[in-house]
């Protein structure tokens, strides 16, 4: 595996992570250009540089972004990890090209092999982003590595978000509506892996956490594309700050779960306290 490295000058230091990556996280870009190029646009966002530690453009090539000792900045929650950075729009462009894939494989592979540990996640598995796209071909690239993740189809996934956008449309919902809803996802994957027996579980619980990281971006896709719609100002426009508003009120939501469990029915307190500890 051949990766390009760059002489990247950083605004800043970078910083060093203590220990290992927890998480690899794959991106998609939203569209093409050059790793020189992200670097600009980080930068100018008053980063240190370009926040991913790898680019995989549509040519197979792969360039080197931050090393991999240094934290990342491309998805809050998870800036310990190892992020990583497919160029194109998976959102709309179905097919990954060959040589794209290839090297992807190659990387994630290398990677699972030496972080045997971190678990491979999608950005929008941390924050409410599209990001990285509803094709993004996550089971073929790690086809070449030890884990599959199983990931909702794009056809069932089309039709969950039909019917979240339904939903949407006939509730006049705040953002605190819209945390509620989220926690009822995470209530009813976390309830029925506590209904599973022992045996098989965690294979099980994968397939949950699938389906409600799912649920969850077919939801907040739906919702805020009803509100753009709406033009009412009902929640912040920007993603971060839409982001940072909704993860306040799911922590809201999620404390009080906490005291209502451990008063009420404490076999149950795991679903609440996995919202406030990160994954
Ligand atoms: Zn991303």
């Amino acid at each position: 595996m051949k990766i390009a490295g760059h002489n990247w000058k950083w605004s800043k230091q970078l910083g060093r992570r203590s220990g290992l990556p927890p998480f690899i996280v794959v991106h998609h870009q939203a569209g093409t250009g050059s790793t020189a190029g992200i670097h600009a646009s980080h930068l100018s966002r008053g980063w240190r540089g370009i926040g991913y530690h790898y680019h995989v453009r549509l040519d197979g090539s792969i360039h080197r972004g931050r090393p991999e000792w240094a934290y990342g900045a491309h998805a809050p929650g998870a800036n310990d990890s190892i992020g990583i950075c497919f160029e194109g729009n998976y959102e709309t462009q179905r097919d990954m090209p060959a040589a794209q894939l290839a090297a992807g494989r190659e990387l994630m592979a290398d990677l699972q092999r030496r972080y045997p540990k971190a678990k491979v996640r999608g950005h929008g598995d941390f924050v409410p982003t599209a990001c990285p796209g509803r094709y993004f071909p996550l089971n073929e690239l790690l086809k070449g590595g030890s884990v599959a993740l199983p990931l909702v189809d794009p056809g069932k996934r089309a039709l969950l978000k039909q019917r979240m956008l339904w939903y949407a449309l006939r509730n006049d919902l705040s953002l605190k509506d819209v945390a509620g809803m989220l926690r009822s996802f995470a209530y009813a994957s976390g309830a029925s892996a506590l209904a599973l027996p022992e045996e098989g579980r965690t294979l099980a619980e994968s397939r949950l956490r699938a389906w409600e990281s799912a649920a969850r971006a077919a939801f907040l896709d739906a919702y805020r594309q009803t509100v753009a719609n709406s033009r009412s100002h009902l929640v912040p426009e920007s993603d971060e700050a839409f982001a940072r508003a909704l993860r306040a009120w799911e922590l809201d939501k999620a404390l009080y779960e906490v005291a209502y469990e451990a008063r009420n029915r404490p076999t149950w307190l795991a679903i609440p306290l996995a919202a406030l500890t990160p994954a």
